[in-house]
């Protein structure tokens, strides 16, 4: 399986980190070896000072498409869930200046944290709105309407670059409100009201 990761997909994230909103969706991928095994915490790698947490909806694919077209594009998925896009925004930011890829700062070890709880897209109230806790506070607050590309946007988009397998998981951006986490924070990810996952950084 194969994680795709769309970049500045809310407005007001793009402000935040002084982006322009882009006319086509930003793409980026992270290796399966990105993904945090269940029950294990978010361990904050060496060679970063400003490891941000990203709380994202997550879309699993569930059918072999290419060429997908909008209209058919809800055919390709059922399920979502939370995630976190954990960023090396120092990284990143070096990496941004001298046009380099994202990898080193996206898609290391433990970059992708998922929830193992999925819930069926169709029995959700929409627009999905999702908060994230961390230490008991909310630091985002999203709300899927406010997505500049929505997940059939996104599935058309992203099938035009690559085939989709079942199973792929695509991370629809972050809303406002991205933030450093340190050794020993707590970060809690709420569908609605609901709690979906809680995650130790270590
Ligand atoms: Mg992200």
């Amino acid at each position: 399986m194969k994680i795709i990761c769309i970049g500045r997909n809310y407005a007001a994230h793009a402000a935040e980190l002084g982006n322009e909103v882009p006319s086509e969706p930003v793409l980026f991928c992270k290796p399966d070896s990105a993904i945090i095994q269940r029950g294990n915490p978010f361990v904050i790698p060496t060679f970063s000072n400003d490891i941000h947490y990203e709380l994202e909806l997550v879309v699993k694919v569930n059918r072999l498409g290419k060429h997908i077209q909008k209209s058919f594009a809800n055919r390709y998925y059922t399920e979502v869930t939370l995630g976190i896009d954990f960023t090396a925004r120092d990284v990143q930011e070096a990496m941004k200046k001298k046009g380099l890829p994202w990898e080193r700062a996206k898609a290391f070890d433990n970059s992708a944290f998922v929830s193992d709880r999925f819930f069926e897209v169709s029995a959700l109230s929409n627009p999905i709105l999702f908060t994230l806790k961390k230490n008991g506070e909310v630091v985002q607050e999203g709300n899927s309407a406010l997505m500049l590309f929505d997940f059939d946007a996104i599935i058309e988009e992203v099938s035009k670059v690559f085939t989709l397998k079942i199973g792929d998981l695509l991370f629809t951006g972050t809303p406002a409100g991205v933030g450093k986490v340190e050794s020993g924070d707590v970060l809690e990810g709420f569908l609605f009201n609901e709690q979906v996952f809680s995650l130790r950084i270590v």
